[in-house]
């Protein structure tokens, strides 16, 4: 590599979906970040937290988010895993699926809050994938909250960020507690959204 070349930044990917309608408003994108740090009791993907699994270049990435898009795709969400714990390949992602598809949004789901990804401690590239970001969900995720009371928040103290372009309608929001479910052709069950426990509980026994 020449010595002025930029480093080859990669994304570790625990899971995607081509079209989701609860983890955001409107259809999108998903893509499962795999790694976190943050270790929130109770987190229902314990699965994504190690830092495995080879990383993918930004552009693969974003092709597949963008191959799947449809008339009906308004943006990409990511989720994880901690995005912001591979902030600069996020950001990359986000720039390149917003270029080929104009006017669609990021919404990111952190367990950071948005203080301390402004914060001197912020993880690498923070700034830079913040810049990407429509929508926020932020804030670790804290068990025994009661369940959801408030569209796209997992616990009471996460709090949802309009940091660029419109508000979404409330009609765009899921549901409170919306999930879904899926079986790709691998026969890979992929849960996600706000899944009830014992939803949660039933697909990972079916899933054994
Ligand atoms: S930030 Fe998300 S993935 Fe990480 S431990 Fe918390 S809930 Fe789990």
């Amino acid at each position: 590599m020449h010595a002025d070349s930029p480093a080859q930044i990669g994304l570790r990917v625990a899971g995607f979906s081509g079209a989701s309608r609860v983890n955001g408003p409107g259809l999108r994108a998903v893509v499962w970040v795999q790694g976190c740090t943050l270790g929130c009791s109770g987190c229902f993907n314990p699965a994504t937290h190690a830092a495995s699994g080879e990383a993918q270049a930004p552009e693969a990435v974003a092709a597949r988010v963008v191959a799947a898009w449809t008339p009906d795709h308004v943006g990409l969400t990511l989720s994880g895993g901690e995005p912001f714990q591979q902030a600069e390949a996020a950001a990359e992602v986000a720039r390149r699926v917003k270029s080929a598809r104009p006017g669609s949004t990021l919404m990111v789901f952190t367990g950071y809050t948005l203080e301390e990804l402004h914060g001197h401690q912020a993880p690498l590239g923070a700034e830079d994938l913040l810049s990407e970001v429509n929508l926020l969900v932020d804030g670790r995720f804290e068990s025994g909250g009661g369940g959801y009371s408030r569209p796209l928040r997992a616990s009471p103290n996460q709090r949802l960020w309009v940091l660029r372009g419109r508000s979404p309608l409330s009609s765009a929001l899921p549901p409170d507690g919306a999930s879904e479910l899926a079986i790709n052709d691998a026969g890979d069950v992929l849960l996600s959204g706000f899944p009830a426990p014992g939803l949660l509980a039933a697909v990972r026994q079916l899933a054994r």
